[in-house]
């Protein structure tokens, strides 16, 4: 069986590639062409999970699953915080032809994921792009959604201010844009047109107040009922869109709080990115409103992103 390795997936799973893969991805996934279960997670000890997600890309497409690990004390350690691989079966025999190191797709596709709904639902002058986080997910937000919007100006927010530093001058260098750090998530977002949250903490470090009209917000962090990034007046403000419905009603953990709280109703979900795209749902009606993306990150994305490298040339 063939496997495809880290180096392999960064080098051919270019954003330009990514990005309309992800986007076909959403489409059939909201169309109901693609298959697949909630994902499944194993929560082995404090900030370490273990995951399975099975799918397929229709009744007579590829299948697989992705199976990993997620722990949150990698990135001290110099390692990914998700490991684990894409098993990818082909639909002729039901065999199983390639193996992908899960790691790479991840911080890739996700990001292409936001770069999409970006697209979809950012204002189209949107120049200033703010990033909560530091880590893997920080870089290749950065990366990707420079791919959808001309952003002029970067700002980057981390606890910790040295590798925010770095981060900062690293994406400064590759993107050619200038870059700030901020003190405060508050002052990193005031003046944001687009915000990614892409950390890994457990209670909210961004306030919806702080939002101003016309921003669009990616809310990447938390991917399963648990650990909240941002709080609930960040959800009830905003027009609210998610990747998977069922998901983010099982597994939304800022969506499931407003919720707990009274402040939403399960229809302030205004529908799946992939509507959007399809034009069944309407996206973003003004320049003045907030619009959310909650990312839970679905397997439809990383079987489409293993299939075509798979299958495909360069
Ligand atoms: P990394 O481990 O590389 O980076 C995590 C970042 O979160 C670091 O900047 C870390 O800061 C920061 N952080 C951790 N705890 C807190 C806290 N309490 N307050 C503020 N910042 C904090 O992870 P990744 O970049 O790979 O992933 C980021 C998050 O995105 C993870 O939670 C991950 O599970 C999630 N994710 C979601 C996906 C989706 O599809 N929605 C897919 C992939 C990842 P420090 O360096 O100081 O520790």
């Amino acid at each position: 069986m063939r496997y495809i390795d880290r180096d392999e997936i960064a080098r051919r799973l270019t954003y330009d590639r990514c990005i309309p893969i992800v986007r076909k991805a959403m489409i059939a996934f909201s169309t109901g062409e693609t298959k697949q279960l909630l994902r499944s997670i194993l929560p082995l000890s404090e900030g370490r999970l273990f995951g399975v997600m099975p799918g397929a890309l229709g009744a007579h497409a590829p299948f697989g699953a992705k199976i990993l690990s997620v722990f949150k004390d990698n990135a001290a350690k110099g390692k990914q915080s998700h490991q684990g691989v894409v098993l990818l079966f082909e639909s002729d025999g039901g065999e199983p032809v390639c193996l992908l190191h899960a790691g790479e797709i991840t911080a890739i596709r996700t990001a292409a994921a936001s770069a999409v709904a970006t697209d979809a639902l950012a204002r189209k002058d949107a120049k200033r792009l703010t990033i909560l986080g530091t880590g893997e997910q920080a870089i290749t937000h950065a990366r990707a959604i420079s791919k959808v919007r001309q952003v002029e100006t970067l700002v980057v927010w981390g606890r910790s201010v040295d590798r925010a530093q770095k981060l900062s001058e690293k994406m400064r260098a590759e993107l050619g844009i200038e870059t700030i750090v901020a003190p405060t998530t508050r002052v990193a977002v005031v003046d944001a047109d687009i915000v990614c949250t892409v950390t890994s903490a457990i209670e909210p470090i961004l306030e919806g107040k702080w939002l101003r009209p016309g921003t669009h917000i990616n809310i990447v962090g938390s991917s399963y009922a648990g650990p909240v990034e941002v709080d609930n007046e960040t959800v009830a403000r905003s027009r609210f869109y998610v990747d998977s419905r069922e998901g983010v009603l099982a597994q939304g953990a800022e969506f499931l709080s407003a919720k707990k709280a009274g402040l939403v109703a399960d229809d302030h979900i205004v529908g799946e990115i992939g509507e959007v795209l399809a034009g069944r749902v309407e996206g973003r009606r003004s320049t003045d409103e907030i619009t959310a993306y909650k990312s839970l990150g679905h397997i439809a994305q990383d079987l489409a992103s293993a299939w075509a490298l798979y299958s495909e040339n360069g």
